[in-house]
């Protein structure tokens, strides 16, 4: 038997092991897109497969989605060319907004949803494909712009009613001049205490340094008590843009912690990193985690001209939520009300069955706010049944008694009563209600 490929999972009707219905899905789509919609932003969608070196150029050769996470081929083209499966949207993103020059003379705020590809070890909340909705904002250097993102994460929050499960982690990783003199720092005073970190963070004592703060070992995490803050090495550039994004958080009514310990995972960032955790879904805990990313565009760019000059950048900041966790925080404390899979059955004789179909056909027509559905011309007992089955408010029913007295019966399926119209009247959006 054929299965479906670990950590790939499929999203049905129902609620699996690992993924809740297809009508969740939809609400929470809808949702989120409609906060996106009352912000103005513009949706683009973008290819699932990019040159590996994209990735490997934009994340950073070491971070843990390009050291280990990608799922990476070659082509068939000659020489092959090395491709990867989108392990997230803003190196695909922003080489879009290059490669069609879309800075030129505007700001594009983007959104894209979809999924992404990491090589995981699966577990809940953690697929090795997921979805995520993701932000990305072109143009502005000033922390207006990073608190936006952030007020309009917020209101989706709101909107899904679960604004009181997610806490609000933000911090500034400076410039990367900054990043560097505090790299430097961290490295000198973790050096002659590397044999008592663990294993990965020693790796990373060479590798990507920073990434020792999100180390979730006991012993590192006791180290790093009195190791240099990478705050007290921000210019004061920095310092006050950082210090802007904050007042306008609280301007806006929305709580923050500083975690000087949060630093991301991806190469890219600079100046502010937030992230939304929530304590209801164990080690996956973060839902939506973005920053700043004000050298990428110039970054890439630069990989585009095959040149040594650094090309001009443009300022920028993203976000990406994980749709998965966000379902199952959703599940955990405000679950979506049912949606009705069906509002009317349509039941005809098989002797009258083309009428039915007919009926069913203008019904849909005239009432698109209406799901309707009908059987396959079997007994109307079968179909019956089916009807019964389908959770409807109402069943039609027609049979040749009904045809020739230009009737229809209608039955409420919660009291069972049935009575017999002359018309269709009873459709009419004033009536259906209730
Ligand atoms: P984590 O620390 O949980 O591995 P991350 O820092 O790798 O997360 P990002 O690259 O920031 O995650 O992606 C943004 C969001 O996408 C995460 O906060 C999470 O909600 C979601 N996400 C990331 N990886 C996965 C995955 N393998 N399965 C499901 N959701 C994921
Ligand atoms: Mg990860």
């Amino acid at each position: 038997m054929i299965k479906s490929i670990k950590g790939f999972n499929d999203i049905l009707q129902v609620a699996t092991d690992v993924s809740r219905p297809c009508s969740e899905w939809r609400q929470l789509e809808k949702t989120l897109v409609n906060v996106l919609d009352r912000f103005g932003f513009e949706q683009i969608r973008l290819p699932i497969v990019e040159e590996t070196q994209l990735f490997a150029r934009a994340i950073g050769d070491a971070t843990d989605i390009v050291e280990k996470e990608m799922f990476s081929f070659t082509d068939k083209s000659d020489p092959p060319t090395p491709i990867t499966l989108r392990p997230e949207g803003t190196a695909g993103a922003v080489r879009a907004v290059i490669e069609h020059n879309l800075l030129r003379g505007d700001n594009p705020k983007l959104w894209y949803m979809g999924p992404m590809f990491r090589y995981e070890q699966p577990q809940k909340g953690r697929y090795r494909q997921f979805h995520q909705l993701g932000v990305e904002s072109f143009g502005s250097e000033l922390p207006d712009a990073d608190a936006e993102l952030i007020a309009m994460t917020y209101m989706m929050w709101q909107s899904l009613g679960i604004d009181h499960e997610l806490t609000l982690q933000i911090n500034s990783l400076g410039e990367p001049e900054e990043r560097r003199a505090y790299r430097q720092a961290l490295v000198d005073y973790l050096t002659d205490k590397k044999d008592q970190l663990d294993a990965d963070s020693q790796r990373r004592l060479s590798t990507n340094p920073l990434r020792i703060l999100d180390s979730k070992d006991v012993n590192t995490q006791a180290l790093l008590v009195d190791a240099p803050k990478l705050n007290e090495f921000l210019g004061e550039e920095s310092q006050a843009h950082f210090a802007k994004v904050q007042q306008y958080l609280t301007t806006l009514g929305i709580e923050f912690d500083i975690n000087p310990k949060l630093v991301r995972g991806l190469d890219y960032y600079n100046k502010t990193v937030f992230e939304w955790v929530t304590d209801k879904l164990g080690a996956q805990a973060t839902v939506c985690a973005g920053g700043r990313y004000d050298g990428l565009v110039g970054q890439l760019k630069t990989l585009k001209s095959d040149s040594n000059k650094p090309a001009q950048s443009a300022p920028a900041i993203g976000f990406a939520m994980g749709l998965e966790r966000l379902l199952l925080l959703i599940q955990a404390v405000n679950p979506f009300a049912d949606t009705a899979a069906c509002d009317v059955f349509v039941v005809a004789h098989p002797d009258v069955y083309e009428q039915g179909l007919k009926y069913a056909q203008s019904l849909r027509q005239n009432r698109p706010d209406l799901r309707i559905k009908t059987a396959s011309a079997t007994s109307l007992k079968s179909q019956m049944k089916k009807a019964d089955k389908s959770g409807a408010q109402l069943t039609v029913i027609l049979a040749q008694d009904e045809i020739d007295k230009q009737q229809i019966s209608i039955k409420n399926m919660q009291t069972g009563e049935q009575a017999v119209y002359v018309d269709t009247w009873l459709f009419s959006a004033e009536n259906f209600a209730g």
